[in-house]
C-alpha cells in the first residue's frame, strides 16, 4: 500500500516508563520526539513492584513541572495495566522507548514485541540515548543522591529539588 493511502499515525505518542525519577536522559527523549509527534503522553507507570523512591503521584507532578513550557504539547499521565490499552484509550499506536546500550536492546525488544502481538497495530519507536546521556538512569541518580552526592547534570532542576527534598525527608524520618 502507498504510504500516502496508510492512517497517518504520527500525532501522539506515548511515552511510558518508571521515571523514578525523571532524567534528562528522559527529558532528552521527550523533546526530541516533539519534533516528530505533535504530542507525547508521558505514562507513569504507577503499579510497579518495584520499590521507588517517589510516589507515582510526586512522579508526575515533577514531570508536569518540567515540561510546563511546552504549552500543553507534553501530557503526564497515570498508567496501569496493559500498555497497549492505555495507548488504544490515548488514541496513538505509537510508543516510545530509549535505548542506551546495547544492554537495553534485549528487554526493549522483548517488549515491544509483546505489545506488537497484544496489539497488532502498534508500534513501537526507539530513540537512542544522546551519548552524554547514555551513563544516566533513574537507580543511579537515586543511588549517588542518597549517598550526598551532586545530581545537577543528570536531572533537570524540577527533579533535583525534589530529590533533594526526599533525600532530606527519608534522612529526618531515620532520626
Ligand atoms: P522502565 O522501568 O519502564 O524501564 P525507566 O524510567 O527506567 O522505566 O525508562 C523509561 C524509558 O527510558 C526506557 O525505554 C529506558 O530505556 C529509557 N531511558 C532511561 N534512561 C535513559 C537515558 N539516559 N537516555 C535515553 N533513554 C533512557
Amino acid at each position: 500500500m502507498p504510504l500516502h493511502e496508510g492512517k497517518r499515525s504520527l500525532d501522539v505518542v506515548v511515552f511510558p516508563g518508571s521515571f523514578d525519577p525523571l532524567t534528562k536522559g528522559h527529558s532528552d527523549l521527550v523533546h526530541r520526539a516533539l519534533r516528530y509527534f505533535d504530542r507525547v503522553v508521558v505514562a507513569v507507570l504507577s503499579n510497579s513492584k518495584k520499590s521507588t523512591l517517589f510516589t507515582p503521584d510526586e512522579r508526575v507532578d515533577v514531570i508536569r513541572e518540567v515540561f510546563a513550557d511546552q504549552n500543553g504539547r507534553v501530557e503526564v499521565q497515570h498508567f496501569s495495566g496493559l500498555l497497549v490499552e492505555f495507548a488504544q484509550r490515548v488514541g496513538t499506536r505509537a510508543i516510545l522507548r530509549g535505548l542506551r546500550a546495547i544492554s537495553d536492546y534485549e528487554y526493549e525488544a522483548q517488549m515491544a514485541i509483546m505489545n506488537r502481538h497484544l496489539s497488532s497495530e502498534v508500534e513501537t519507536f526507539f530513540l537512542t540515548s544522546r551519548a552524554e546521556y547514555s551513563y544516566i538512569s533513574s537507580s543511579l541518580v537515586r543511588e549517588v543522591a542518597l549517598l550526598g552526592g551532586e545530581i545537577t547534570p543528570f536531572v533537570p532542576p524540577a527533579v533535583e529539588a525534589a530529590v533533594h527534598a526526599k533525600v532530606k525527608q527519608i534522612k529526618r524520618t531515620k532520626e
